[in-house]
């Protein structure tokens, strides 16, 4: 059963007790992304026949991305691998999460 993590290592601010892996500079976002799909569509064919069934999205803030951002990972996950995804989990800031914010998520 492969599964997808993804790091986005995006933060608003620096928290002083973080051990994770993180950046503040959001403007290196669109390059980040673009790397991010081309990685992905490097592992064509690297599970086989196997479906992706769960992806995950961690960090640092993946919620700092946008539509346009998330589309394009999944875009180039949908075009890299079968996909019969059972879960998807994207870690949040909590400020960032509004209604708009879930719809635009569940709507891509
Ligand atoms: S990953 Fe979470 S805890 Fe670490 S710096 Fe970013 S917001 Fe703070």
């Amino acid at each position: 059963m492969p599964g997808l993590y993804l790091h986005i290592p995006f933060c608003t601010q620096a928290c002083s007790y973080c051990d994770f892996y993180f950046v503040t500079q959001k403007t290196l976002i669109p390059a980040f992304v673009e790397a991010m799909c081309r990685e992905i569509r490097s592992w064509k064919g690297g599970f086989g026949a196997s479906p992706v069934e769960t992806i995950y999205f961690g960090g640092g803030t993946p919620s700092v991305l946008n539509r346009e951002q998330l589309e394009a990972i999944f875009n180039a996950i949908h075009e890299t691998f079968e996909a019969e995804t059972k879960e998807i989990t994207l870690e949040a800031n909590p400020e960032h999460i509004t209604q708009e914010y879930l719809k635009m998520v569940c709507d891509i």
